[in-house]
């Protein structure tokens, strides 16, 4: 059970106190409290744990300082949609809004390798409008002796750079906690230029030590990828498990399950996923179409696959897309074959826009059955 407490209740008061004072007394019950600190005002809830079947719901939301209380299913307690659950589906950071109801393209390098090409891709970016991008600085490989990325060291121009072209959020693969020190280390020695969006790999997504890490720290949203080989269930409970230690700002992201069935893709998509996730929890939904495909192969109408499946999740209601592009994928350290080129990014993005507005009219013609439905018969 969750209690909403009146919007800018101070944990000070003494209408605080009397209510935890008698929370405390309610029979195998413990609570839990958790704070999210918005730019206009801050809400606390109140997760009650145990046997909360036995509680009235009509005595607690009677209690003075209680603005709402939400009974919650046992699954994804934090992250989850409930009956009469209208906490919202979104976040801000960055000044940009995540949610489930918007579309944000993160195309970029897969790993940095030179200055020179993080800073004709950041060009790219900037010049067709866009301000968020994907930067692998620390990169974990199927490989011992694969390259593993630049690491600390390419933080700094990486940040920099993100500074003059108007990049306001990197997407940032980290596979150890020290890795986030070093980004904010960077951000502060280059004066906090642009956000990291902390990445969870898909070969991380049951790494509970680092979930938990990431989930403790508030300073930067995740994107959690669902793990390659696991059931979507198992990889929303590592969502909730991350979650569930403070930090809701996680963005869930598909990215193919692998699979000898996805042959010839790399991945076998799973886009159908989107709604799935959509509907069990409040988390905005991330697509990683190169990741899924890994290769460029193309359609006979001449269509890339990768673009097909990027449309396909957006189609679908995707609320990020993760890309690769390289200007010169033939010399990328990491995953050439699938990155997309610097001159193919205003196509791609015309791409996504026709998906996009495709979603918004199959959502208009959903409201106009379910508002027909309600009004009609
Ligand atoms: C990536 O996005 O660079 C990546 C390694 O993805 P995944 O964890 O999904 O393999
Ligand atoms: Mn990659």
């Amino acid at each position: 059970m969750i209690l909403i407490l009146t919007p800018d209740l101070k944990p000070e008061s003494e209408l605080y106190r009397q209510l935890m004072v008698h929370l405390s007394r309610l029979p195998n019950i413990q609570s839990r409290v958790h704070q999210e600190r918005g730019t206009e005002q801050t809400l606390t809830e109140i997760y009650l744990i145990g046997n909360t079947l036995a509680i009235p719901v009509e005595e607690i939301k009677a209690l003075p300082g209680v603005e709402r209380v939400v009974r919650v299913s046992e699954e994804y307690r934090v992250l989850g949609r409930h009956k009469d659950d209208d906490r919202p589906a979104h976040f801000d950071y960055q000044g940009l809004r995540f949610g489930q109801d918007t579309l944000h393209v993160f195309a970029g390098l897969c790993a940095v390798d030179t200055q020179e090409h993080v800073e004709m891709m950041m060009r790219a970016l900037r010049d067709n409008g866009q301000v968020c991008t994907r930067m692998g600085a620390y990169k974990p490989r199927t490989s011992a002796y694969s390259f593993q990325g630049r690491g600390k060291t390419c933080l700094p121009y990486v940040f920099d750079l993100a500074g003059k072209y108007g990049i306001k959020v990197i997407a940032m693969e980290i596979t150890h906690e020290l890795q986030i020190d070093e980004i904010t280390g960077a951000l502060h020695q280059t004066g906090n230029p642009t956000g990291v969006l902390l990445q969870i790999g898909t070969r991380n997504t049951q790494n509970f030590e680092l979930l938990k890490i990431v989930g403790r720290q508030q300073d930067y949203p995740v994107l959690l990828k669902r793990g390659f080989g696991i059931t979507l269930t198992e990889s929303l409970h590592a969502a909730e498990y991350l979650a569930s230690e403070g930090n809701r700002k996680v963005i869930f992201g598909l990215r193919g399950i692998k699979s000898s069935l996805g042959d010839p893709h790399r991945n076998f998509a799973d886009f159908a996923h989107v709604p799935v996730v959509k509907a069990l929890t409040r988390m905005p939904v991330c697509v990683d179409p190169s990741h899924a495909i890994g290769s460029r192969r193309a359609g006979p109408e001449g269509i890339l696959d990768v673009m097909h499946v990027t449309a396909q999740g957006v189609i679908a209601g995707a609320n990020l897309i993760l890309a690769d592009f390289h200007p010169a994928p033939d010399q990328a350290l990491v995953d050439g074959p699938q990155a997309l080129l610097l001159n193919e990014l205003p196509r791609f993005l015309e791409d996504v826009q026709i998906a996009r507005e495709a979603y918004e009219k199959r959502l208009s013609l959903a409201q106009r059955y379910v508002n027909h439905h309600h009004a009609g018969s």
